[in-house]
């Protein structure tokens, strides 16, 4: 047994980024700055991307990506069950309706049959998430927000480094948000991009971002001095600081080495348990590319001999941390409550979820860390009564 605990995650923070953040802090500029831009440069040009947009969060970007998309009250707009509850709250935020659609049963992403059954007049938006790093249908969806003129936003919070037909997740047209919440991919301790490829929503963003401040009206205003703004609708304080975007830039020159060791450590998960019964991996469609975000897998208790909570219970008793992507948003009593979810609407999110568990993933993790998974699964599955 492992002497010392397996985290489900840490961060890989190095001397690099400890520089870059000082360099910040004794540059006398603290707030949203050159570094900032920088940062969104990097990421809109990685993905393929004219524009990004560096936010507060994740959550933030997806906020303000459904106001420049033209989402308001009474709208609806649909999303998956199985993501992080920020999804359908900033729906909710907006006075707008998170109408959910069923998971495809192999990839866990949102399935485009249950979109197309879920359209009504009043849907305006859809927001597929990439589940674990693997982008979902995009073709079908694409056709489907063509055919009903629904605006796509993507969810790639799991997502950056994934790649489509080729293409990376965030060039494909869409407004795209990424979070660097610390366990993502890359981060930036907290915030968040959107990519995409519209310049007047870019700028809208921007000044969304800051309170609806513009300084367009400057040069008509005065020759001289930068005081002058005009306010034309009230934004937020969503903007991300220097000092985070610093952590971003440096990050940025290591996502494809991350990656790549993420890829790395997954292949040999999925390898070792193949061998396992009763432990079910995510299936990959072809042509894609996924980050490898979180490696899930389900536990189907009647094969496997015991359930998932029992398995987590497990596994740390045997020092390794797990996690659970996620619990459905209809599930909440919140949303049970205000929109009148119950259990069993969407059975195939609760069938995954009820067996699902993230095994411990970051790039710093090493082969023998993943074979001390598998040996402590194996242990586990062995020492079950007959
Ligand atoms: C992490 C995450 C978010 C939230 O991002 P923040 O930067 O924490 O706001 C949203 N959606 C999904 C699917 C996530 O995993």
């Amino acid at each position: 047994m492992r002497k010392t605990y397996l985290k489900f995650s840490i961060p890989s923070i190095t001397q690099a980024e400890i520089q870059e953040v000082v360099k910040t802090l004794k540059s006398g500029w603290l707030t949203t700055g050159k570094k900032a831009q920088l940062f969104e440069e990097k990421i809109a040009h990685y993905v393929g991307a004219e524009h990004g947009v560096s936010l507060a969060s994740g959550t933030a970007a997806r906020f303000l990506s459904l106001i420049v998309e033209g989402v308001q009250a009474g709208d609806e707009v649909i999303t998956t069950p199985f993501t992080f509850i920020s999804t359908a709250n900033v729906i909710h935020h907006l006075g707008a309706v998170p109408v959910l659609a069923d998971i495809d049963p192999e990839t866990w992403n949102i399935d485009p049959e249950c979109i197309a059954a879920a359209v009504t007049s009043k849907t305006r938006a859809v927001i597929p998430v990439h589940y674990s790093g693997q982008p979902c249908d995009m073709k079908n969806i694409k056709t489907l927000a063509r055919k009903h003129k629904l605006r796509v936003i993507e969810d790639a919070a799991h997502a950056l480094g994934a790649e489509y037909y080729g293409k990376k997740i965030g060039g494909l047209g869409n407004l795209t948000c990424f979070s660097f919440f610390p366990t993502k991919n890359i981060t930036t301790g907290e915030g968040g991009v959107v990519t995409l490829n519209d310049e007047r929503k870019a700028k809208r963003l921007r000044r969304l971002r800051l309170h609806g401040m513009s300084k367009d009206g400057w040069k008509r205003y005065a020759q001289e001095g930068s005081w002058y703004y005009e306010v034309h609708e009230a934004g937020y304080k969503y903007n991300l600081s220097d000092i985070n975007a610093a952590l971003g830039i440096v990050q940025m020159d290591k996502l494809e080495s991350f990656n790549r060791r993420r890829t790395r450590l997954a292949e040999r998960y999925a390898q070792k348990l193949a061998r396992i019964s009763g432990i079910k991996t995510l299936t990959l469609r072809p042509k894609i590319k996924s980050s490898w975000h979180i490696f899930p897998v389900t536990v189907e208790a009647e094969t496997f001999g015991i359930d998932r909570n029992r398995l987590v219970k497990e596994l740390w008793e045997r020092n390794i941390g797990t996690s659970v992507h996620f619990i459905p948003l209809h599930l909440q009593p919140f949303y049970q409550k205000t929109y009148g979810y119950k259990k069993g609407d969407f059975p195939v999110a609760e069938k995954v979820f009820s067996g699902v568990v993230s095994l411990p993933l970051f790039p710093k993790m090493t082969l023998k860390d993943v074979d001390d998974v598998i040996s402590a699964i194996q242990d586990i599955q062995e020492s079950i009564p007959k």
